[in-house]
């Protein structure tokens, strides 16, 4: 515990890791929180030091006290060897993604997986003489089946942020490794308080930081963690490509991370809360959230989860456009758009039409997924009663 090094304290509870993690106030002249570095030029003293390139820093691109701050407390989290902080979620996915593929290779990518990243597999990697084909994501060690020689990289998503299947990770970890490949696993959902891929075989691990970790809707980020074998190759893909987070965003997810314990805790029993009513109310006809008994997956997010996040989907009954409509449009606390992992409510209708292909989904019905924030949970449930009634009253 008392063992810190560059701000790390290992053997610590996750609740120590998040406030005393990634900060050395002795170096900042008392300040509690790492300040925002700003800076491109790192001045050296003498030709013998710029020859050496043995300083702390070189150049503001590699990082600095505020970016290795963020990825210090990561580390720890995932239990990695070590993480890089990058500008997006989306980011995390591409540079892992490239960080393990040359032309004339294959990747693997989970029909659930976060739709902007299926797009550059198809488009960029396409490009550059990768394949990608996508899984189902319930395959389990059923994708040893599809492991070909050129396969280099297994991308999962578990619980898929839009439908929720739980991917059974040590299974995926097995066939990917037989295979010669390595396994991603966006851990966006759960955060690594509650699941850990790292520990469970997979090889690296990417978040969306932008959601849980910056919590308030106010900046983009993303993290790569590692093990030891896969580090060399993020790092260098990273620094190749030039991918760099401000000091100014690095402090916004800092300053999240402090209160990442408790929020992922009031979120996860909030979620559950209002998802578990769900399943009694009119019209519901599915609720699609790991954490209840019903949810197909339960046993799986059981043994490899030990908690659940913000994020769920429900199914509603089919019911024309102009329901859907009346669902959204009236909501008062609950509002509409893209991202998630703030503070505040979101609902939105979901499309699953061409980014499902191996597994295509098939459920009637329209489907909505929400974001329970930090609201009162009655009044949020008030806010979606209102809008059942008024969904079932516009067919
Ligand atoms: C939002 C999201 C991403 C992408 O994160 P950005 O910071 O928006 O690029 C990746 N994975 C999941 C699961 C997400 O929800």
């Amino acid at each position: 515990m008392n063992d810190k090094k560059n701000g790390s304290i290992s053997g610590a509870s996750v609740e120590t890791v998040l406030t005393h993690g990634g900060r050395e106030p002795s170096e900042q002249f008392g300040f509690v929180n790492t300040p925002v570095y700003r800076g491109s030029t790192v001045l050296f003293k003498t030709l013998a030091d710029i020859e050496a390139q043995q300083q702390r820093y070189l150049y503001g691109r590699a990082g600095n006290p505020t970016t290795e701050g963020v990825e210090a407390i990561v580390t720890e989290l995932e239990g990695a060897y070590r993480t890089r902080l990058v500008p997006s979620g989306l980011a995390a996915i591409t540079i892992a993604l490239l960080s393990c593929v040359k032309a004339g290779d294959d990747v693997l990518v989970s029909d659930s997986a976060y739709e902007p990243g299926r797009v550059f597999c198809d488009g960029f990697l396409a490009r550059m003489g990768v394949t990608t084909r996508f899984y189902d994501p319930r395959i389990g060690s059923g994708l040893a089946a599809l492991m070909q020689p050129n396969t280099r990289a297994v991308l999962a998503e578990s619980p898929g942020s839009l439908t929720f299947e739980v991917q059974d990770v040590p299974a995926l970890a097995k066939a990917a490794h037989d295979g010669g490949a390595r396994l991603i696993v966006d851990n966006s959902w759960a955060s690594p308080l509650y699941h850990q891929p790292l520990a469970l075989g997979a090889d690296l691990v990417v978040h969306a930081g932008t959601k849980m970790f910056v919590g308030h809707s106010d900046a983009f980020a993303g993290t790569i963690s590692t093990t030891e074998a896969a580090w060399a190759d993020v790092e260098r893909t990273r620094a190749q490509l030039g991918f760099f987070t401000s000091g100014d965003d690095a402090f916004l997810v800092a300053r999240g991370l402090r209160t990442l314990a408790i929020r992922m805790k009031e979120h996860q029993e909030r979620a559950l809360d209002i998802a578990g009513w769900l399943e009694g109310q009119d019209e519901v006809m599915q609720v699609l959230h790991p954490a209840l008994p019903a949810h197909p997956d339960h046993a799986l997010w059981q043994r490899d989860f030990t908690g659940s996040g913000s994020l769920f989907s429900v199914l509603l009954a089919p019911a024309p456009r102009a329901s859907v409509a009346a669902f959204v449009d009236g909501l008062e606390l609950f509002t509409m758009g893209y991202s998630w992992g703030g503070f505040e409510s979101l609902c939105t209708p979901v499309k699953l039409g061409k980014n499902r292909t191996a597994k295509p989904w098939t459920a009637e019905g329209n489907l909505f997924r929400l974001h329970v924030g930090l609201e009162g949970v009655e009044d949020l449930k008030a806010d979606l009663k209102a809008a059942i009634d008024r969904y079932a009253k516009a067919r």
